[in-house]
């Protein structure tokens, strides 16, 4: 008896079998699950570091798409500070990619690194439009209205509180402005800058440089609210930024800029990423630039993966045709199944020591989970970050629902507005654009902050009910045909969402 209880279980499969596609085809997340294991440990003991390059190494497997309506300065700050990395997209001019990079390097947790400013000729009624729309008014006043420029003064809620009749809000802000100034000067720590700010009793300290240009700000009301990151996303003490190219000629321009401006890792941005352009730009930039990190890709088979890892890729994207926002499957008739993607190129992958970043189609927490399983060091969101506070464009109300605009970056909607989109997916020289994704919205998500915070609560969850402490942990148990999987029936999956309720509310976190 004893001995039989000692014996291994042969309960289910291991990957290798669940994946062997003569006998399962081609499989995606929602078609499997994992067996749990065995747990004598708390969630939050489980490490969830990992390489999501030969060289780099984050706290949470997360990277948000190099997408126009997901990835700008806000995102890849939030991400990197919640240990994850940001991927800022490309759909832009070479000027303001590399601005953006500059952002996050530059950014330092507690200061405002982009406050409003107003120049002295605009008038009270543009403050009490902006404390109408964002809540504040405390606003700098600078020689040109902008940041970098020589601070004059500032206006403060006791400036204004008793302008408020059609006179008094066309007088000018060089009349009613506070020119007495506290400051501090560029480079000061964030604490002894907190201690200034306290001592003073002011709403605002402005930072600034030699010539008085004003650089940042730091805000009261932002003190009690600044939380330290103790997982952020770090390299010679500033956060950690990528960014995506093209492979074509000029973007060794717009790389130069973006290394200038301290870009970490590049990710080549294309929908089918084994190509001659691709190959040769990976070697130009092992050459060129050999501390810079390179995520080459899209790929979803080991012939394409074979190819980039031996031009030099330090990581590989992997995906075709998995998006939400993606048509590339429908009009292409290529692609591949995301879960199969995944497990045979990591597979592959895995023997050089290449990370693999599952990109495209993680629609929840259990999505990451199987991904890493599939041996993903690291998985890459579009959709499911889209929405949130700290992405980009504006939200909107439809049908009494809170939303923001999420679309692909093949989208015709994309394609129009900048050259980047087109030469992901080889189009741009058509005559006729043939779109590969679609334009929608999402919902609004709240901020970063807190959903990657529940991401990173859940994986650790997931981990937990397999049995394993780490990443790492998981990908060598599933390697070993320790971790278990079992394959869903289309039944078996209706069983595993709600079912059989009149109606539900989903809250997925408080
Ligand atoms: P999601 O997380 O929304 O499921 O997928 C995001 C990923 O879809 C991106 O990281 C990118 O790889 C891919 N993607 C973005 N835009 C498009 C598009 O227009 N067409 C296709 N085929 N893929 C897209």
């Amino acid at each position: 008896m004893r001995e039989l209880l000692k014996a291994p279980t042969t309960d289910g499969l291991s990957a290798a079998e669940l994946f062997n596609e003569s006998i399962s085809g081609g499989l995606t997340y929602n078609d499997f699950l994992i067996l749990p294991g065995f747990i004598d440990f708390g969630a939050d003991k489980v490490n969830l570091d990992s390489h999501i390059t030969k060289r780099t190494k984050i706290k949470t497997p997360f990277l948000s798409s190099p997408m126009d309506t997901v990835t700008e300065t806000q995102m890849a700050i939030h991400m990197a500070l919640n240990g994850g990395l940001g991927v800022i997209h490309h759909n832009c001019s070479v000027q303001e990619q590399s601005d953006m990079v500059r952002q996050v390097k530059k950014f330092e947790n507690g200061f405002i690194t982009d406050p409003l400013c107003l120049k002295p000729t605009d008038t009270v009624r543009k403050v009490l439009e902006i404390k109408k729309q964002f809540g504040f008014c405390g606003i700098p006043i600078t020689e040109t209205g902008k940041l970098h420029s020589k601070l004059l003064g500032i206006v403060t809620r006791r400036d204004i509180d008793f302008l408020q009749g059609s006179n008094d809000e066309t007088k000018l802000l060089s009349e009613v402005m506070t020119t007495e100034l506290t400051t501090a000067k560029q480079g000061i720590s964030y604490s002894d800058a907190q201690k200034i700010l306290r001592q003073s009793k002011k709403g605002k300290l402005p930072i600034v440089d030699g010539s008085f240009n004003l650089t940042a700000l730091l805000a009261r009301s932002d003190l009690i609210k600044t939380r330290d990151y103790p997982w952020a996303s770090t390299s010679a003490r500033q956060l950690l930024v990528a960014a995506a190219i093209s492979t074509h000629e000029e973007d060794k321009i717009r790389l130069e800029a973006l290394v200038k401006a301290g870009l970490d890792v590049v990710v080549l941005d294309s929908s089918q990423g084994n190509s001659t352009f691709q190959i040769e730009m990976i070697r130009y930039i092992k050459k060129t630039y050999p501390s810079l990190e390179v995520i080459a890709g899209n790929v979803v088979t080991t012939e394409q993966a074979r190819n980039l890892i031996e031009a030099g890729a330090d990581a590989l994207r992997v995906g075709m045709g998995s998006g939400s926002i993606c048509i590339t499957q429908e009009v292409m008739a290529c692609g591949r199944p995301q879960g199969t993607a995944v497990f045979k190129v990591a597979q592959y992958a895995r023997q050089f020591g290449v990370p693999v970043i599952a990109d495209g189609g993680i629609a929840n927490v259990g999505h990451i989970v199987k991904a890493v399983a599939l041996g993903a060091s690291g998985v890459m969101m579009g959709s499911l970050l889209a929405g949130t506070t700290e992405s980009p464009g504006e939200y909107f109300y439809d049908e009494g629902k809170r939303l923001k605009k999420y679309r692909g970056m093949g989208s015709l909607d994309a394609m129009e507005k900048g050259d980047a989109a087109g030469k992901r997916y080889f189009s741009e020289g058509d005559k006729i654009k043939v779109a590969q994704g679609v334009v929608g919205a999402v919902v609004d998500k709240g901020t970063v902050k807190k959903f990657v915070g529940y991401l990173t609560t859940g994986v650790q969850h997931g981990l937990q009910d397999i049995g394993v402490r780490s990443v790492e942990e998981l990908k060598d148990k599933v390697a070993s045909g320790e971790v278990r999987f079992q394959k869903r029936s289309a039944s078996a999956q209706l069983e595993g969402g709600v079912h059989g309720l009149h109606s539900y509310e989903k809250r997925l976190f408080s």
